[in-house]
């Protein structure tokens, strides 16, 4: 059967803050989900939360962009929890929802979404289907950059692009420009032919992200879907760091779920943290875990499933952040992030002015920048002291 993954995202409203959805949203998604399933819209699915975002991970045969999968199971689920939100005085109810009533699909309304379409038979180069899902609180798509670059292009992260035939032939990588809000804006880069260009790219996580990631043994085997579109170019006003997901097909012609993880235990530092504005490290965590640390570290979780013939997960997934190698990791990260926040506004430590998603900074300058003057150094004359007299 063809058929398609969908991870669709979306803050709907916390509890106590920024933090979490609360268990009745939790419940009703998940409800939703359920009837969904019982319905025969999709074949499966899971609802769960990272930091403030729900995250519905379905499989289907709809393909991508269903206005079934996306209005009718997802919006619904996202609209149902931002009622129980406005009902219960959460957070940021219905904050993701830009667009009330969305035409065609949900791309463009807030939520993010990340899908990627197979032939799922069970046989051939696929004889089984695992794949992991990624959400992202506080961040931007381009936290995923140098993860997934480390894990599909670099052999001192990615032993199977040497041990495994299938894989020495490399990955192509298509790159989204996030700066371009009129129309998707791609290039498409084959690593290793095209390393250098594709660092050149990923360097810069607040313009370039990568948004697909397919075998180029297989060309349409599609490994890698991230959700790369940023809110502030739909929204035109700051509505928050874009949270994303991304769905990653492990195992056989693409990289373990070992190798995958990996890059993860850097904590490097990217755009996001506290109003959105800093340069934090992400912290992996497992599902379900609160953002309730000091200045709102980055989290990234990321869960597994495995698919049966029938497009069913397994009846469970596994929680690839909940094991104790990752509390040093943690313990590390957190080292990191209290040191960068030891220099405050900084430097460093803050986005660039560009990339700023509050405006306060901009109405100070507003005021600021037209009361500089020119010194004009005459011996015992002070051309500004004169100027701010005559002011005062
Ligand atoms: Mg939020
Ligand atoms: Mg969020």
């Amino acid at each position: 059967m063809r058929l398609t993954l969908s991870c669709l995202k979306a803050d709907v409203g916390s509890v106590g803050g920024h933090t979490r959805p609360s268990r009745a949203m939790m419940d009703k998604v998940q409800g939703i989900v359920d009837w969904a399933k019982k319905q025969g819209y999709i074949l499966d699915g899971r609802a769960f939360y990272t930091g403030d975002d729900i995250n519905l991970v379905l499989s289907h045969t709809r393909g991508q962009n269903s206005g079934d999968i996306h209005l009718g199971v997802a919006l619904q689920a996202f609209k149902e929890a931002t009622r129980i939100a406005q009902e219960t005085g959460l957070y940021g109810a219905g904050q993701d929802l830009l667009v009330d009533a969305p035409a065609g699909n949900i791309r463009g309304a807030g939520p993010a979404v990340a899908e990627l379409t197979f032939e799922h038979n069970l046989a051939g180069n696929r004889p089984a289907e695992s794949f992991l899902v990624f959400a992202a609180d506080k961040c931007g798509p381009g936290a995923y950059n140098l993860p997934f670059y480390l894990a599909f292009a670099d052999p001192m992260y990615c032993s199977g692009l040497t041990l495994v035939p299938k894989m020495k032939q490399g990955f192509r990588f298509s790159i989204i420009d996030m700066d371009e809000a009129s129309h998707d804006s791609i290039i498409v880069l084959d690593a290793p032919d095209d390393l250098h260009d594709i660092v050149a790219l990923l360097r810069d996580n607040e313009r370039f992200a990568i948004e697909s990631i397919t075998s180029r043994t297989y060309q349409d085997q599609q490994a890698v879907s991230v959700s790369a579109q940023r809110l502030h170019n739909i929204a035109g006003a700051y509505t928050g760091k874009d949270d994303p997901v991304a769905i990653v097909r492990n195992q056989g012609i693409f990289p373990a779920p070992e190798e995958i993880m990996l890059p993860w235990s850097i904590g490097h530092f990217v755009g996001g943290g506290a109003r959105g504005s800093h340069q934090m490290p992400i912290m992996p965590v497992p599902v379900g875990t609160p953002v309730t640390g000091p200045y709102c570290l980055p989290l990234v979780s990321a869960i597994g499933f495995s698919l049966a013939q029938d497009g069913t997960f397994a009846g469970e997934y596994v929680d690839f952040f909940d094991n104790p190698a990752w509390d040093y990791v943690r313990l590390e990260v957190q080292r990191k992030g209290l040191e960068m926040r030891r220099q405050g506004f900084s430097g460093a430590a803050m986005l660039p002015f560009s990339e700023l998603e509050y405006t306060g900074l901009q109405e100070i300058f507003k005021d600021l920048l037209p009361r500089f003057g020119e010194r004009r150094d005459r011996p015992g004359h002070s051309h500004l002291a004169e100027a701010n007299k005559s002011t005062s």
